[in-house]
């Protein structure tokens, strides 16, 4: 019932925008970070993952980071992912504004995939900007702890954006700009907690909410579907 009134909803408030977070790719083996089972229950985020640890001891923020590519580089993409960018083929989402840092909305098709916190498709060299692929970042880490740039030598710095980092300018520019055109914003998978992004449904007309347990924007919108997003989009899919 609830699935085939968020499919009257795409279909009759176009454009649509989805907007992702965590709980999209749980279902694919990821851990969320903010839940009870999530990473940050056990580490401390700001001793692995901020800026200010990345200056103080590189090595901790790498080790952290590579045990996190190995479980995302051998992930794939879920029904959720699928089901999205199906809807964008068919065009009833015209683009994916993600969270998510682990590739897999484009693993799954989706073509026009905006990256508000990075991805772990490459390395950056803080020094000089030069980029570093994956694979090269994974090379150099199987003979040293940290990769450097093979440019000018400086440590180089995860593809995605730190604690305590401002998030890539452009990213966000476009996020908006695709959030105040849409007549709807679709967030999945998201409790709408860490800002700027959680305000990007705010800049919409409408928005409506699919995500396990209660989100910070839940009574603002036009419709909350509590449940997982797979069976969730896929219902929608059916009934489109
Ligand atoms: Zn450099």
């Amino acid at each position: 019932m609830s699935a085939a009134a968020l499919a009257a909803l795409i279909r009759e408030r176009q454009p649509c925008v989805v907007l992702t977070g965590a709980g999209v790719s749980t279902e694919s083996g990821i851990p969320d970070f903010r839940s009870a089972t999530g990473i940050w229950a056990d580490i401390d985020p700001f001793e692995v993952a901020s800026l200010p640890a990345f200056r103080r001891d590189p090595e901790r923020v790498w080790r952290f980071y590579r045990e996190r590519l190995d479980v995302l580089r051998d992930a794939n993409p879920n029904a959720a992912h699928v089901a999205l960018a199906e809807l964008e083929e068919r065009g009833l989402v015209q683009a994916v504004v993600t969270q998510n840092i682990d590739l897999l909305h484009t693993r799954a098709g989706s073509q026009d995939v905006v990256e508000v916190h990075g991805s772990i498709r490459s390395a950056q060299c803080p020094g000089c900007l030069w980029t570093e692929q994956a694979d090269a970042v994974l090379a150099q880490l199987e003979a040293r702890p940290t990769p450097t740039c093979p440019r000018c030598g400086e440590v180089l710095k995860p593809g995605v954006v730190l604690f305590g980092e401002l998030l890539p300018a452009a990213a966000m520019e476009r996020a908006t700009q695709l959030a105040r055109g849409a007549r709807l914003v679709l967030v999945v998978g998201s409790s709408l907690e860490v800002w700027p992004v959680a305000g990007l449904p705010l800049e919409a007309r409408a928005f409506a909410i699919v995500n396990r347990g209660p989100t910070a924007l839940d009574e603002h919108a036009l419709l909350k579907i509590d449940a997982g997003a797979g069976e969730t989009l896929s219902a929608v899919l059916d009934a489109l």
